[in-house]
């Protein structure tokens, strides 16, 4: 059979562009590797599925971009703007309330109401499994893809060939996947001369060489994370983060993640600097460390410091200083006191390496945006052929800004490559 639709991935860009083609009767096919689809939306939101943020509105997108930098392309901005403003946060939430979903906000971040991710997957799935001319076939991994005579060809691991005369490539990136399950798409992408930009880990966790952390691993505390690549300020958030025995985690690092992951990829020098008592600048902390020791002179630093941060931390703080442990804090000098707060304003980190992709929850890189006609997500040189979700050269921080790229793909393609069918038919 020839399906006028086939779509490779079966994640949350293909189920959504496979619903938006058979909306219009067109037949269409997915090729899912997995025994079912949509497994990655499973995980996300911590099982709670973020699936998009109130901040993603159509009259703002562009302001929003340069602004806040949740979303990073290599390639066309102007393309990945285009893109958001036709589908935005408000688009995100009537689709899931199409879907028979209510959801809620907390913050800015849009959730089911259920709190639910597999509530996302399942009404997903079920939407397409109601229209006939739409089949699923799972456990089918794509390894190749052709085009012969105006059909697209795919062959699957087992030798299986699904023909198709337009083809959407939504595989996805094989981040946060175990090893054994990764594949890459961006083959597929190379088999049809797309060019693409190299993958790598983003909102991951960074790998810092200080000895100390090994006495820090298991600590949570607020801080402000900065990231520096060759001495100048790159990026930055503010948040929990998690100290380990490699290095740095939580959602802050995770946000200034994919910069460091480019810049390394170069052999750029990248430091992280925590400023573990953002809500205070340098001089009130100063002022308020002299007072805790004016009232309790006979205590020592850690202990002073133990009031404010978490004792390993106040310990490791203490050593860095270079004041002994057993030294009354009435007794320091205001050089000693000086470095203190200097350490607690900014604590500096050499990232050495991220997280491997397997602790990412994206990648950055991709095909790149100026092969494709962002109205529709078509490939300007390849006609009947699209690509969706995270295969793009488009990544975005944690919030629910990746689920909503891929809403927005997904949807754009799959109205395209629909109304394409029927004026086909
Ligand atoms: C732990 C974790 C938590 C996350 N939490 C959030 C969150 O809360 N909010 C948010 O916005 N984003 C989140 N993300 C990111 C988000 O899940 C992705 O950006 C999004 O799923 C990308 O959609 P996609 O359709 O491009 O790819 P996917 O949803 O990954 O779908 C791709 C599909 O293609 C299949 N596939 C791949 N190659 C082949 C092949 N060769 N043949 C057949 N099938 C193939 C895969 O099995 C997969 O089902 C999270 C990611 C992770 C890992």
């Amino acid at each position: 059979m020839i399906y006028d639709i086939g779509i490779i991935g079966g994640g949350a860009s293909g189920l959504t562009a496979a619903l938006t083609a058979a909306r219009q009767d067109a037949s269409v096919f997915i090729l899912e590797k997995e025994k079912a689809a949509g497994k990655k939306l499973l995980a996300t939101g911590n099982g709670r599925c973020n699936f998009s943020n109130l901040t993603i509105r159509r009259e703002n997108i562009g302001e929003m971009v340069r602004e806040t930098g949740a979303y990073r392309t290599g390639s066309s901005e102007t393309a990945m703007i285009t893109v958001l403003s036709a589908f935005d946060s408000s688009d995100a939430a009537a689709m899931m309330e199409a879907l028979g979903l209510s959801f809620h906000a907390r913050g800015d971040y849009l959730y089911p109401r259920s709190d639910q991710a597999a509530a996302v997957a399942d009404a997903l799935r079920w939407a397409v499994a109601e229209h006939k001319k739409a089949d699923v076939f799972c456990h089918e991994t794509a390894e190749k893809v052709s085009r012969e005579k105006g059909l697209f060809q795919v062959t699957a691991a087992g030798g299986r060939r699904f023909s198709c005369r337009q083809l959407i490539l939504a595989c996805g990136s094989p981040a946060g996947l175990k090893k054994e399950k990764m594949t890459n798409g961006m083959d597929l992408a190379g088999m049809l001369g797309l060019k693409t930009r190299p993958l790598y880990p983003a909102l991951c966790p960074l790998k810092c060489s200080e000895a100390f952390l090994s006495r820090l691993a298991g600590v949570r505390t607020a801080a402000a994370v900065s990231l520096y690549i060759d001495d100048h300020f790159a990026a930055a958030d503010r948040g929990e983060v998690q100290l380990t025995a490699y290095g740095l985690s939580g959602i802050p690092v995770f946000q200034v993640s994919r910069y460091a992951s480019l810049a390394l990829a170069e052999g750029r020098p990248v430091t992280a600097h925590l400023d573990l008592v953002p809500e205070m600048g340098q001089k009130d902390l100063k002022a308020h460390l002299a007072e805790v020791i004016g009232r309790h002179p006979g205590h020592s630093m850690p202990m002073i410091l133990g009031g404010i941060l978490n004792r390993k931390l106040a310990d490791v703080i203490t050593d860095l200083a270079a004041i002994s442990k057993e030294q009354k804090a009435g007794s320091l000098d205001p050089e000693g006191l000086g470095r203190v707060v200097k350490i607690m304003k900014k604590m500096r980190f050499h990232v050495t390496g991220t997280g491997d992709l397997t602790q990412a929850q994206v990648c950055t890189g991709g095909v790149l945006l100026d092969e494709i006609d962002p109205q529709d997500m078509s490939v300007r040189r390849i006609p009947g052929l699209y690509v969706t979700g995270e295969m793009l050269d488009v990544d975005g921080i944690c919030g629910g800004f990746n689920l909503q790229w891929a809403w927005a793909t997904g949807s754009l393609a799959g109205r395209a490559a629909g109304r394409r069918s029927h004026d086909q038919s």
